[in-house]
């Protein structure tokens, strides 16, 4: 582990499991309780002097993504092996994480002179609010540390990371190859199982909480910050939908509509997770969407031409093949895939689901697999209640020749982003957030970056 620059080792280890083979290939460190102290009071002390001074912290950062792409293929390596995503992916995961620090360099902290005159001098200033505690989950590790990181250090916030315990090796790699541009205490990284990101989140040290991963989970951590009222941002699951016209040009959109749902073994919040068709286009959807299904190359991402990996925990495997199961049995047919690959590791074949309704779990909840509900719909305001109709509000997207009628529904969308003509696109620099279940507050772009400081008014008072 990183803790106040230095290599820190925890005692304790626990396994990490390859996903193409199913089996433990490494140890990572189990941080204690006194470990986690540790780390939080070395952030705590690097705090006042790293949040001096805006220029030196745009230029470690700026740094600090160099350092990155120097070690792309170490930290791709370890992504792979541990998170399954195909090698070209995880390269493109590391280059997201540089690429995402660069952006947020170029962000700066507002300050405002709201009066200036002979009576009064009002200024609204952001200074940043001490330690954050940064919780990620398995499907980016990498990507999301930076979406978090690199506004917490820009706004002048020292940092403790936890990454998932399923995939902390890249992320415990990140710590050491930042060691060189960031001061000691500034980034700490440290690793171990859910019960740390539990006592990280109601530890009295860190006053903020920007948190990725489940419904379920961020709940628990909204009321582990609540006693202590710590500033909070979720990003948590989705259950995104989209709905095709009936002019969609399927030719012209076929390939983005596919991978919008299985980008990364459909292991993406963003990810598209049921589709609303026309009755009068779903035999030819759901044909072009199982022909794109089973013609993937699926295996272990450190083979070459791999297009989808495992998928990237033994549970998750297991869910999604209970919900697969599930829909088959109540009616619904795979018009692809549909179960589980043969040999080692965690290989569920690209599925794509027809004749089924909402009401199905697999329609209902987020799945986070390699499968697509295709659902068909007579009524395009009854495809948007559909849509809509569910406690998750992360994005969506509304698909046809018309983009300005497209547009007019995609605006009805009850969701943080509704795209037309698209779905998951990572936009550096644009606020990302979701609505109800689905998250507290935005990451990315100014939004995100405030959101890591206080709103704080100078007034000074020149006379009456
Ligand atoms: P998870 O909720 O199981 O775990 C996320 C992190 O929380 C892990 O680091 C885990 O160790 C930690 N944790 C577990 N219990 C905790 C507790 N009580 N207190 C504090 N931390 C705790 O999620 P996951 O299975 O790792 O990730 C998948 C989920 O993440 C999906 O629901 C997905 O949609 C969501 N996700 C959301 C976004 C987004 O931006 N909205 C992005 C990626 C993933």
């Amino acid at each position: 582990m990183t803790v106040n620059g230095k290599d820190v080792h925890a005692g304790d280890t626990f396994d990490v499991h390859n996903p193409a083979t199913g089996r433990v290939f490494a140890q990572a460190p189990d941080c204690s309780p006194a470990g986690l102290d540790e780390a939080l009071q070395a952030a705590a002390t690097a705090f006042p002097l790293w949040s001096a001074d805006i220029a030196t912290r745009r230029a470690a950062l700026l740094a600090a993504a160099e350092r990155i792409e120097e070690s792309a293929e170490d930290l791709a390596l370890l992504l792979t092996l541990e998170q399954g995503k195909p090698l070209p992916d995880a390269r493109f995961e590391v280059q997201l994480t540089a690429l995402s620090l660069r952006v947020t360099a170029t962000l700066d902290v507002p300050h405002e002179v709201t009066r200036d005159d002979d009576r009064e001098r009002i200024e609204v200033l952001h200074p940043p609010m001490g330690v954050v505690a940064v919780i990620t989950p398995w499907n980016f590790p990498l990507a999301l540390a930076a979406l978090k990181c690199g506004p917490a250090l820009l706004a002048g916030n020292t940092v403790v990371l936890k990454p998932s315990p399923f995939t902390p090796l890249s992320t415990l790699a990140l710590g050491v190859a930042l060691r060189e541009v960031l001061p000691p205490g500034v980034l700490n990284v440290i690793s171990g199982q859910d019960p740390l990101g539990a006592r990280l989140a109601e530890h009295p040290v860190p006053r903020k909480v920007s948190f990725t991963g489940s419904v379920a989970t961020g709940k628990r951590v909204a009321a582990a910050v609540a006693p202590d009222l710590k500033r909070l941002t979720l990003e948590l699951g989705g259950n995104d939908a989209a709905v095709l016209l009936d002019d969609v040009d399927l030719d012209a959109h076929a390939e983005s509509l596919f991978w919008a749902a299985f980008v990364n073994c459909g292991q993406l919040c963003a990810a598209m997770k049921r589709l609303y068709v026309p009755r009068s286009r779903y035999t030819e959807v759901v044909d072009g969407l199982a022909d794109r299904a089973r013609a993937l190359k699926v295996g272990d991402g450190m083979l070459p031409d791999i297009q989808l990996g495992p998928l990237a925990t033994a549970p998750q495997f297991a869910r999604v093949q209970e919900l697969v199961e599930e829909a088959l049995a109540g009616g619904a047919d795979a018009a692809a895939g549909g179960r589980r690959l043969d040999g080692d590791g965690y290989f569920f074949a690209p599925t794509i689901l027809r004749d089924l309704e909402d009401g199905v779990r697999i329609v209902d909840e987020e799945q986070f697999g390699p499968v697509l509900p295709v659902i068909p719909y007579d009524d395009v305001e009854e495809a948007l209640a559909r849509a809509n109709g569910t406690r998750y509000g992360l994005n969506g997207s509304v698909w046809g020749a018309d983009p300005e009628r497209a547009a007019a529904l995609a605006a009805r969308l009850e969701c943080g982003t509704s795209w037309v003509n698209a779905h998951a696109v990572p936009t550096p620099g644009v606020p990302m957030g979701g609505h109800k279940w689905s998250g507290l507050g935005v990451e990315n772009g100014l939004a995100g970056l405030l959101s890591f400081t206080e709103t704080k008014v100078l007034h000074i008072v020149r006379g009456r």
